[in-house]
């Protein structure tokens, strides 16, 4: 069976620790293939100014072309605004065919979150879940949250009576976050941890402040 991961995120714009979480579910997971989906408009960021969808989507098609599991998917873009996860995957639920595991990958300050997103219970019940640490992130507050949701675990995979499993990844992603990277690049346009074809990308559009 052909396990497939979805990985929601803004990606504005992507970076490494992005592209490592990918690579690690991959690894650890044993996914065929990761679709990057770049939230058209993200419902838990009312008040940031995000860039345009299309160059996000550029960015992130940039970033998966060294890597033939990575690819893009714009299903955010024929959907209603604000896009709500368990909208998209309603809507990509038909382009798959059954005999295919999906995995949706989110780092755990995301996951802390997932009590407030539009019906949770749907989306933990949908399709399994990788969860990857990130740095600085408060583990108490996740194992918190996982009593609260009636988790059990063992090893690295929690199980729940309704809802699908929890694969916890091993690897920790540099410690690098979208806002470091807008913070930087006004004055480091060639800012660590962005792929360089995201970084030429970002200094011909003169995105985030960057220019040549
Ligand atoms: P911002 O700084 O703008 O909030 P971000 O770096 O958190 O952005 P997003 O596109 O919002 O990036 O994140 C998409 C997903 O990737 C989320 O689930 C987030 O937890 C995860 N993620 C992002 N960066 C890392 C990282 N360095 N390590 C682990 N997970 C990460």
């Amino acid at each position: 069976m052909k396990r497939v991961g979805l990985f929601g995120g803004t990606f504005d714009p992507i970076h490494n620790g992005h592209l490592q979480l990918a690579e690690a579910a991959c690894n650890e997971c044993q996914l065929d293939r990761v679709l990057f989906i770049p939230a058209a408009s993200p419902p838990h960021k009312p008040n940031q100014k995000i860039i345009s969808y299309d160059h996000r989507v550029e960015m992130v098609r940039l970033a998966c072309a060294g890597n033939n599991r990575f690819a893009c998917s714009c299903i955010e873009s024929n959907l209603p605004q604000p896009t709500f996860t368990v909208d998209t995957l309603r809507a990509l639920k038909g382009r798959f065919e059954n005999e295919v595991q999906l995995y949706f990958l989110i780092g755990v300050d995301a996951f802390l979150e997932i009590m407030t997103w539009k019906e949770y219970t749907v989306v933990l019940s949908f399709l399994n879940f990788v969860l990857c640490p990130r740095q600085l992130c408060d583990r108490e507050a996740l194992l918190a949250l996982m009593g609260t949701l009636g988790y059990s675990r063992s090893g690295s995979i929690w199980s729940h009576k309704e809802y699908k499993n929890l694969f916890e990844l091993s690897a920790t992603p540099d410690n690098v976050s979208s806002t470091e990277v807008r913070n930087a690049l006004p004055g480091d346009p060639s800012v660590e941890n962005v792929a360089p074809h995201v970084i030429q990308y970002i200094k011909k559009h003169g995105l985030y402040g960057a220019c040549d």
